[in-house]
């Protein structure tokens, strides 16, 4: 049940990017489909360095160019969202697959007295945030589409 699940999924996704595609006038390439799988077979947050990383050991020629402006492509299809999990420079941004997900923020963790070197990123779902997003929608007469928040923080003694 599990596999037939994922291939399922794999079939949805590369449909939402073909149409994606089309849509913008893009490229067909197969490479594009490559990355994309490989992205919804993460279970965690990746960076551009991951993913190549990743592609040069199962043997797959991306240039890092390709891998970068395909990142492009995957958040305007609404395929994977950024972060900012507080690394410095913009060629560390985390990814994550996005489209089946629900809802969840993200508790970032730094090792102490570090600079910003990050020890762990817990995921989490608290039903308030949806009660304050409903709250704000009422009060301000809003549709709201998306939202983000971050805590950073270090862990207790
Ligand atoms: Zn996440």
């Amino acid at each position: 049940m599990e596999a037939n699940h994922r291939e399922l999924n794999i079939t949805t996704i590369k449909d939402v990017l073909r149409q994606y595609l089309m849509d913008k006038g893009f490229r067909n390439t197969p490479e594009r489909y490559t990355i994309l799988e490989e992205i919804y077979s993460m279970e965690h947050h990746f960076n551009v360095d991951d993913l190549y990383l990743l592609m040069m050991q199962k043997k797959y020629h991306v240039s890092k160019a390709t891998i970068y402006n395909t990142i492009e492509i995957f958040l305007d299809a609404g395929l994977i969202r950024k972060h900012q999990f507080g690394e410095k420079t913009l060629t560390s941004s985390s990814y994550e697959k996005s489209y089946f997900d629900k809802q969840h923020d993200h508790l970032v963790i730094y090792k102490k007295g570090s600079d910003k070197e990050i020890e762990e990123i817990i995921e989490f779902c608290d039903p308030r945030i949806q009660g304050i997003k409903d709250a704000i929608e009422s009060t301000f007469g809003v549709d709201i589409a998306s939202h983000s928040l971050y805590f950073y923080g270090t862990k207790k003694n």
